[in-house]
């Protein structure tokens, strides 16, 4: 029998490790391990948390549906898996698997117990468009490429000839395991998967998108008034649509390449998670005592007196949402303006974000912070009066979220307020001071 664990792949179709199972020809037990570490703080009613709990009740929706059983557990993984590995004749444990620092902690224990029980561990790489070492190969580099535009053209040529689209096999295709001796696994849960609405279809959402906005996509994108990206990115990242479907019906598509630009983003810095042996752990390399957390509660309150910073808050704490552009004027506000450690931003939009994304998040922040492969140069601070009156002239945005400021003149609605926590100009000189001092205090 093979253990299959659920992690970020709340799906039933087009898996890797599907794939691998039905060729082993054996019967599979199925479970999804809610880990109490990944949700402390009460992150399961948090943005991030709820998207991620509304997808695993889909996916328990969709295994109901293929008359299949699928257990959702909590607790300490290695905990669950020495109790299934006592009491079933468990051969092999397979998962998909992650790179993050705490991922490769936790499957290193579960490695461990593995071999404890002379189980074989499979892992599945599933969660990007290329496959990180066969690219690198054919690339014929040793080094990591550290600039996106050369790495865009490597990529383009790599998916043109190793492109492997979606697989057919599907949960329908194995035999899963149900018995009576593993509901203990569904009994420990401490809240209720039914307070939870089920997620979205990803291919509705996907549909919706293909349908239209896509020809305008490169125009829209950063019109953030607008919805003219695809609001995807909360089904891929818990891997509620495999980005190989996702990349598949783009490719019939004219005027897409604006978008199959921001896949090849995603990969990018999914790729620097892996090969940027600091991608975790820039706070250690660079000194960043010289920055505080003076104004940390008037950014994340959204009450900084800066409207467009005030109103992009707003929404992200009220939804879960935040249009990319306004993550940048937000984070460079933050980081620059503010002069806060972007470790505090990187931890706020953790919970927040329904998207979150341990390596997308991570990359954004230090593209923001001027630290990390091919970020901002620490000269370039985004100003958010000029950001907003260039991507939304009328303030719709501002308008929206900031009600309160609504009767303002289209040219009013921009400006910083009589309150704001910093003078933009000057704030912006200091920080190119202090940016440049910081980014000299590289440890070896
Ligand atoms: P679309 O514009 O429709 O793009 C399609 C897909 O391409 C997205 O779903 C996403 O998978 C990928 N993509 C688009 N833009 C980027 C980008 N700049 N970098 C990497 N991939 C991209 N994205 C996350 O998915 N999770 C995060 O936790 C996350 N945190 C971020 C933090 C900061 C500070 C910044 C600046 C950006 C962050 N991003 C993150 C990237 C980006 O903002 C989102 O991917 C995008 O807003 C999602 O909206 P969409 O699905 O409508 O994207």
């Amino acid at each position: 029998m093979i253990l299959f664990i659920h992690r970020k792949d709340l799906r039933i179709d087009d898996m890797t490790a599907f794939d691998y199972i039905r060729n082993r020809q054996t019967v599979s037990l199925h479970i999804l391990i809610i880990d109490p570490h990944l949700i402390m703080d009460g992150r399961e009613k948090e943005h991030s948390g709820i998207n991620f709990m509304r997808h695993v009740k889909r996916l328990k929706g969709l295994y109901a549906a293929s008359n299949k059983k699928l257990y959702i557990a909590y607790g300490d993984p290695s905990a669950i898996i020495e109790r299934l590995l006592q009491s079933h004749p468990i051969e092999e444990i397979v998962i998909q698997q992650d790179f993050t620092p705490y991922a490769i902690i936790r499957d290193h224990s579960i490695k461990t117990l593995a071999n404890q029980y002379a189980v074989q561990l499979t892992g599945c790489i599933d969660h990007a468009l290329i496959d990180f070492g066969g690219f690198q190969q054919y690339a014929g580099r040793t080094e990591p490429y550290r600039v996106f535009t050369p790495f865009f053209r490597k990529w383009s040529e790599y998916m043109h000839t190793f492109f492997r689209p979606p697989s057919s096999a599907s949960l329908r295709n194995l035999e899963v395991h149900k018995s009576e001796e593993c509901s203990w696994l569904d009994e420990a849960i401490p809240f209720d998967l039914n307070d939870y609405q089920s997620a979205e279809e990803p291919s509705e959402v996907l549909e919706a998108f293909l349908e239209s906005p896509i020809t305008s996509y490169h125009e829209n994108r950063d019109r953030y008034a607008i919805d003219g990206t695809s609001s995807l990115s909360s089904s891929i990242n818990v891997g509620a649509i495999s980005i190989r479907v996702v990349y598949e019906a783009i490719l019939a598509k004219e005027q897409a390449e604006s978008w199959r630009r921001q896949l090849a983003w995603r990969d990018f810095y999914l790729y620097q998670s892996l090969y940027d042996t600091d991608y975790y752990r820039y706070e250690k390399k660079y000194d960043l005592s010289a920055l505080s957390d003076r104004y940390w509660d008037r950014w994340h309150q959204a009450q900084t007196g800066i409207p467009i910073i005030d109103a992009a808050m707003t929404e992200l704490n009220l939804t879960g949402r935040m249009p990319n552009r306004l993550r940048m004027v937000t984070a460079m506000f933050l980081t620059k303006n503010l002069q806060c450690p972007f470790t505090l931003g990187e931890q706020y939009f953790r919970n927040k974000l329904s998207d979150y994304d341990n390596a997308l998040n991570r990359g954004g922040w230090l593209w923001c912070s001027s630290l990390g492969f091919d970020s901002a140069p620490y000269f370039r601070i985004m100003n958010p009066v000029t950001q907003s009156q260039t991507h939304d002239p009328t303030g719709f945005y501002i308008r929206k979220w900031l009600p309160e400021l609504a009767h303002l003149s289209d040219k009013e609605i921009h400006l910083p307020q009589k309150h704001a926590i910093v003078d933009l100009k000057a704030s912006r000189a200091e920080a190119i001071e202090v940016y440049k001092k910081l980014l000299g205090t590289k440890k070896a």
